[in-house]
């Protein structure tokens, strides 16, 4: 046709097409997962968009997904009446991966393809997985409230580039048709076909229907109804792991989950989920993704900040709300009390589910823990400053290298240091330092080893900030090695404190001169305990800041 275009994909497409083809191959099932969860996805746009427009629906209300195949053409087709793509959606959807840390994410990848495989798989590939099965895609789609002479075809050899067209197409919504390679024969057959949509996506809400062989009926494939709204006890482990890929875009099984109907003034159902990698874009804060806000079954929107303090910012799932109206808007989230209320509901399960896994005897939940801690741990040290009401809860997360293991792994916890503290040793002691080989070395630590008394040595970049916030833990103070007079209390015999009361009379004229020699450097020059093997150390001031931190302030500027 003459309005033909051709066009290049971002260089990342072209890449990732490349790599996942062949590292993807031994799952290659998953290529229909994909594409019945963007099915789905389409008709929870169009939905929400209906709310306020429902002339979109025109006179086709029944939403969908259709999965055929045609054995003399090869081909498989996913079909959905949902919210469609225009021309130029279908350009920048399909033609652009829109996701943050997309660059970094290629910069990863090593060649060597298992590795690169579970890389691929927790970046998600999603609709481009068509081509592990596929040499041809073709996407014809038109855009709910466009015309029918507005459809767009979309075609690709996954390759360098595509083509896109203008069609005439009668119902709106979306064609995924797949060309098959050589030898994929075998998923031209109704009950393969049938059984790798029960296998992955049972839990789909909407209708999934097929040709009955040799019939004209449609028969629908999976449950049809909401997941999170079933019963808990209907649910098996392999369609919550399901659904959570669908919801989270994630290839991986989450680490653990918590589903629960919440009644009394607030009504909602929750179905939330932990990671069990962290995502690329972490640290970003304009990332997408999060938690999904369904209104009675209705989705309502992506990523609803509100719904989960930032330093959860990585659980995801659902909640489906009864009491929120359906035209809720972001600025309406802000100030609702339902808001809040599943908020600090949503929140306390979120720590609940933490707390099972920190707390637990079995090795493989405990294991879990130390993977969530590694994954998460530093996001979560961020609610020290930002929870008030659950901080406590919160400190006994917490998870520390310390002196009383000869590792980097953060795996002490607060609890743990207190019962193992000295007679007479009334104070958590830490150090902060840049890495943990700077913490381990530390001349502070001296006197502590000597005497025995384990010190917790802190090297994130936000355990400075937590520490502001955090200043003793059930009554024992947090205090810094590096910080101050170091009065290590009953600790101390009686023979020691005479001994060093003498060493310092001893002294008295040469820190004298030191003062003098010292005057515009250094506040104050005195005799040391602290020190077993190096002569002399900088201490910072009680209420200054410390050495560490204004290291970290200089780097940034400050
Ligand atoms: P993701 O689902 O994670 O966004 P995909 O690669 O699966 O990534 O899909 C890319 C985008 O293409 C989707 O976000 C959506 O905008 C668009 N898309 C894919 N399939 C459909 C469809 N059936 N209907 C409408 N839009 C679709
Ligand atoms: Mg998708």
């Amino acid at each position: 046709a003459e309005n033909k275009q051709t066009m290049g994909f971002q260089a990342e497409v072209k890449q990732l097409l490349q790599l996942m083809i062949h590292s993807l191959y031994s799952n290659k099932e998953i290529f229909l997962r994909e594409l019945v969860s963007n099915a789905s996805d389409a008709a929870d746009k169009l939905r929400f968009e209906a709310i306020n427009n429902d002339a979109l629906y025109g006179n086709d209300h029944e939403v969908k997904i259709r999965v055929a195949f045609d054995k003399d053409a090869r081909t498989i087709t996913i079909s959905d009446n949902g919210i469609g793509m225009s021309r130029e959606e279908a350009i920048s959807h399909l033609g652009t991966i829109a996701k943050s840390g997309t660059k970094e994410f290629f910069g990863k990848l090593s060649g060597d393809q298992q590795k690169d495989a579970a890389l691929i798989g927790q970046f998600g590939v999603g609709f481009y997985s068509g081509f592990i099965v596929a040499d041809r895609i073709t996407v014809e789609s038109r855009r709910a409230g466009l015309d029918a002479s507005e459809g767009v075809r979309w075609e690709s050899a996954g390759e360098g580039d595509y083509s896109v067209e203008q069609i005439e197409k009668a119902g709106r919504g979306t064609d995924i048709i797949l060309h098959l390679r050589d030898g994929e024969e075998e998923l031209l057959n109704e009950w393969k076909l049938k059984s790798i949509i029960r296998k992955y996506s049972d839990h789909i809400s909407l209708p999934i229907q097929m040709m009955k062989e040799g019939s004209d009926e449609l028969e629908t494939i999976n449950q049809a109804s909401a997941l999170w709204a079933r019963s808990k006890n209907e649910i098996t482990p392999e369609q919550y792991e399901e659904f959570y890929k669908h919801v989270s875009h994630d290839f991986g099984a989450p680490l653990t989950y918590t589903h629960n109907r919440v009644e009394g003034r607030s009504e909602y159902t929750q179905l939330l989920y932990i990671p069990a990698k962290a995502p690329f874009d972490l640290w970003d804060r304009n990332k997408r993704g999060g938690i999904k806000l369904y209104v009675k079954r209705v989705f309502i929107m992506d990523d609803a900040e509100q719904l989960m303090p930032t330093y959860l910012r990585f659980v995801k799932g659902v909640i489906d709300s009864a009491d929120l109206p359906l035209n809720v808007s972001r600025e309406i989230l802000q100030e609702s009390r339902d808001v809040k209320a599943i908020r600090e509901g949503s929140t306390k399960r979120v720590l609940g589910m933490l707390e099972e896994l920190a707390n637990a005897d079995e090795q493989e939940k405990k294991d879990k823990y130390a993977t969530f801690w590694t994954e998460f741990g530093q996001v979560l040290k961020e609610g020290i400053g930002e929870d008030f009401a659950n901080k406590e809860r919160l400190s006994k997360l917490l998870r520390f290298a310390s002196t009383h293991n000869d590792s980097d792994v953060q795996d002490v916890s607060l609890e743990a240091y207190v019962g193992r503290m000295k007679e007479g040793q009334d104070k958590i002691f830490y150090v902060t330092a840049d890495s943990y080989a700077a913490a381990k070395n530390s001349p502070h630590l001296e006197i502590f080893r000597k005497k025995g008394v384990e010190v917790l040595l802190l090297t994130d970049r936000v355990d400075e900030w937590m520490l502001s916030f955090m200043h003793d833990f059930e009554g024992k103070e947090l205090h810094s090695v590096a910080k101050g007079g170091l009065d290590l209390g009953a600790m101390e015999d009686e023979a020691e404190k005479k001994e060093h009361a003498e060493t310092e009379t001893q002294y008295q004229d040469l820190v004298g001169k030191m003062k003098e020699a010292l005057a515009d450097k250094a506040k104050e020059v005195r005799v040391t305990f602290r020190l077993t093997d190096s002569p002399a150390c900088l201490v910072a001031d009680e209420n200054e800041l410390s050495g560490n931190l204004l290291r970290m302030l200089k780097a940034a500027g400050q």
